[in-house]
């Protein structure tokens, strides 16, 4: 038996370097095995113990989406995962070189269930670290506590710096901690939670914001600590607010029920109350779209994957007669992984209610499915997605028309509608009028252009707000009697 001992629990090189000269030597995988030697020294040596002396001589090569897998299985908390993808880099050796498609095979389906729940915990971590501020001599350091499932921190650190590129923070886990000094990116040791201070005013920030943005009338618990596990919540300053908010839920959502309506021309449109017959869409949990989301979860066809939290898919009924498209997820959006959550989504709401339609029958999408934005300090600005973004994303859209097949295709804006018409539109010429589809995506299609509501929200003045808004009410009253005649 051949023992390969690996430097530390990403040790990634190391391990692909080993396989390559065990698979070339001819070592079967029954007659290795590979384990972590030193897991808290990152920067220890790694490799195979067993290694020739000269490398042997042969042609290697596996697939590309075999190496992609390898490197997202191999930050699993799994003992065998080494060992496990040996098996599969060995078989693609031998002649299976498309192995990592035969998702009917059991170590490939293992492989995958692994690599899915890496994603998973890769994706709680970047939506649920909360920095405390920690003033030192010379700057504040900004630091977080955090408890992964999985060895993810080190493929993690470059996603924080970006994100918070001008804050000095440290990141700490039980098992490897991440340092960013402003110009450098350093790991050390694990740590405990108690090097993480209690409170701060950032905490105060983040409980108060939770709580504005509150919306009792979409409570759902289920959903909540399925998406937000209880396990973070003492990590998460707004976590604190979450029973009492759950206790004044019903008492909240009856009063917001007996308020009247707002009109468009009072300054407060995020707090238009539900009338009783308005229904939240849901998001997609099985069939042809929860797999096209599925899979857009992975997809790297343009750079906007790398520094969101994660992708933003349609969601709404597979036979919806409506489908509304709009330009890109937001910040609110980024971080829920729902389309039109925000502030625009709610004034969306908003117009749709009035319109008479009711969100939960329309499939709501937008044209790029990642979040595109630029850092601001601790802000997330929002950035325009540019012509060859959004000709990435259009697969995605074109199968989710291809899928749900709407009768009317309503484009929010002039991206939404670049992406569906694949051509420059001026908003002022084209909106209002219906434009036939052709038969691509289903017989009779129609689009109709309208107004972002965002673009609502940065009108200045009140009246152009009251002008504007009747307007894509009208829009979509319009849209409604095109699905309704
Ligand atoms: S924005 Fe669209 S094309 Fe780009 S990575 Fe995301 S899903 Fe893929």
């Amino acid at each position: 038996m051949r023992s390969v001992v690996l430097a530390h629990q990403v040790d990634f090189n190391g391990w692909r370097d080993a396989a390559r000269q065990l698979a070339l030597e001819g070592v079967a995988p029954e007659q290795v095995h590979f384990s972590v030697g030193a897991p808290d020294d990152l920067f220890a040596q790694g490799g195979a113990d067993a290694a020739p002396a000269a490398a042997p001589s042969g042609v290697f090569t596996v697939s590309r989406a075999l190496m992609q897998l390898a490197q997202t299985v191999i930050q699993a908390n799994e003992p065998e995962r080494f060992d496990l993808m040996y098996g599969l880099v060995w078989r693609a050796h031998q002649g299976e070189r498309k192995i990592a498609e035969l998702v009917t095979d059991p170590a490939v389906q293992r492989a995958i269930r692994l690599a899915q729940s890496v994603r998973r915990d890769t994706h709680k971590m970047r939506a649920f670290v909360r920095f405390r501020e920690v003033p030192e001599p010379d700057a504040t350091r900004y630091v977080a506590w955090f408890e992964p499932d999985h060895f993810i921190v080190e493929a993690n650190a470059e996603f924080f710096v970006r994100r918070f590129a001008t804050m000095i923070f440290s990141i700490l886990t039980p098992y490897r901690s991440v340092h960013w000094t402003g110009t450098a990116l350093e790991f050390g040791p694990g740590a405990d939670p108690s090097q993480v201070p209690d409170d701060d005013a950032l905490e105060r920030y983040w409980r108060a914001y939770f709580s504005a943005i509150f919306n009792p009338a979409r409570l759902k618990v289920s959903a909540m600590t399925s998406e937000m596990p209880k396990k973070y919540w003492r990590n998460l300053p707004e976590a604190a607010a979450i029973p009492e908010l759950i206790r004044g839920a019903r008492e909240r959502t009856e009063t917001m029920l007996e308020t009247p309506p707002l009109a468009p021309s009072e300054s407060r449109p995020r707090r238009a109350p539900a009338p009783p017959k308005a229904r939240e869409s849901e998001p997609v949990t099985a069939g042809p779209l929860a797999e096209l989301a599925h899979q857009a979860a992975g997809c790297r066809r343009c750079p906007l994957w790398e520094p969101a939290t994660q992708v933003v898919f349609g969601e709404g009924p597979t036979d919806a007669r409506m489908m509304m498209v709009g330009e890109q997820p937001g910040d609110q959006e980024d971080l829920a992984g729902r389309p039109f959550v925000g502030p625009a989504g709610q004034l969306l709401d908003r117009a749709m209610r009035e319109a008479g339609i009711d969100r939960a029958g329309v499939y709501v999408t937008n044209a790029v499915k990642h979040f595109k934005f630029e850092p601001r300090g601790k802000r997330r600005i929002h950035a325009k997605p540019d012509l060859t973004e959004i000709g990435a994303c259009s697969v995605w859209l074109a199968e989710e028309r291809r899928t749900v097949q709407p009768a009317l295709v309503v484009m929010l804006g002039a991206t939404a509608a670049r992406a569906v018409l694949g051509r420059t539109v001026t908003i002022s010429r084209e909106r209002s009028t219906p434009i036939a589809l052709g038969d691509t995506y289903g017989a009779n299609t129609q689009g109709l252009v309208t107004v972002h509501p965002s673009y609502l929200l940065r009108l200045p003045d009140e009246d152009s707000r009251q002008r504007e808004y009747a307007a894509f009410v009208a829009d979509l009253k319009h849209a409604l009697s095109l699905v309704t005649a």
